[in-house]
């Protein structure tokens, strides 16, 4: 239930609101809008009977919302966030932040070589993963914590920030110690106590849509996060599970305006693990801007031949040069800066 104020409401007739949805046993979430606050009502098990609420006064409205996630959507919260992470924003009014690296940190100097690359051809965040989730157990897991210096010390010298995944709870700490923002892969979206633990974590995250997720569940996914008091969160589209094998996985590109109909958190769209191919990333790329994106993640490595993850999505330095000017171009048309 989201209790609406007038304009007018005094501070005190907020308070009255407060404790009196308090006292039917719930939480009462104040949301301050830029013109009148609102009253998030949380941790009812179904519909809520406001008969001793709805004629206090200072009230203008009171909306049931039946969906499962409240703080993530537009109902609660109806103006865009933006969301800072790592000194760069993601969200409506802003340049789309492209995060740009190797799916795997695989030693100093590849992680030294892809920060200057993707930095010289303009991205504006350092992606790299240190544990990796791999499918089968024999597959290269990722450097661990040798792996997140190098991915910190890259990010440094080229003056980026660092983004890279946290698959247990108890990486998280390190994780926070040497990443700007933390990244929840698909196969963790629902690692509810992981999201509790990371969501307590007060770091910037960028969580991916599980390969088989519906909307409802990643946004209740996301739900968690902001339920532990972190606003920062930054949703991802990598493709989800479908019957088309030819592709890695299906990019489901409308979510993109639908989530941005849905919610209130910002979304960016990783075109890499969605397809799969290298061929398909920068088309991809592209039409995630124009169906309104708030950034792209994309795996560049500086020799994709040789990746020990991912190399056949991975773009050389030379495609990612290419696909950010077809973004810089994009943008002339479409209005946004990159
Ligand atoms: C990744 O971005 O490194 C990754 C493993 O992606 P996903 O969780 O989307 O599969
Ligand atoms: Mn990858």
């Amino acid at each position: 239930m989201l209790i609406v104020m007038h304009h007018t409401a005094t501070d005190e007739q907020i308070r009255t609101v407060t404790r009196a949805v308090e006292a039917m046993g719930l939480r009462a979430e104040p949301i301050p809008g830029s013109e009148r606050t609102a009253i998030g009502v949380l941790g009812n098990q179904g519909y809520v009977d406001d008969t001793s609420i709805r004629d206090l006064p200072g009230i203008r409205e009171v909306i049931h919302v039946s969906k499962p996630y409240k703080l993530v959507s537009r109902d609660f919260h109806p103006e865009s966030s933006v969301v800072e992470a790592g000194g760069v924003r993601f969200g409506d009014g802003q340049p789309p932040v492209i995060i740009a690296g190797p799916c795997s940190i695989e030693s100093e100097a590849q992680m030294l070589a892809a920060a200057s690359l993707v930095k010289a051809a303009g991205a504006g965040m350092l992606r790299g993963g240190a544990f990796k989730p791999r499918t089968g157990p024999h597959s290269f897991q990722g450097l661990g914590i040798e792996g997140l210096r190098y991915l910190r010390q890259a990010g440094d010298s080229v003056d980026l920030p660092v983004i890279t995944e946290v698959m247990r709870i108890e990486q998280l700490d390190t994780v926070c110690q040497y990443a700007d923002v933390l990244q929840i892969g698909a196969r963790n979206m629902q690692n509810f106590d992981l999201l509790k633990e990371a969501g307590k974590a007060g770091h910037p995250i960028l969580l991916k849509r599980g390969m088989s997720a519906t909307i409802e569940e990643f946004l209740s996914a996301a739900e968690y996060l902001l339920a532990e008091g972190n606003p920062r969160i930054i949703l991802c589209e990598r493709g989800i599970r479908t019957f088309e094998r030819t592709t890695r996985n299906t990019l489901d590109l409308s979510v993109v305006p639908l989530i941005r109909e849905l919610s209130h958190l910002p979304i960016v769209v990783d075109p890499s693990h969605a397809t799969g191919r290298r061929t398909l990333v920068r088309p991809m790329a592209k039409a995630a801007l124009v169906v309104g994106a708030h950034g792209i993640m994309v795996e560049v490595h500086p020799d994709p031949d040789q990746a020990l993850c991912d190399g056949a999505q991975s773009l050389t330095g030379s495609d990612f040069a290419c696909l950010m000017q077809d973004l810089q171009d994009l943008q002339k048309v479409i209005g946004c800066t990159v």
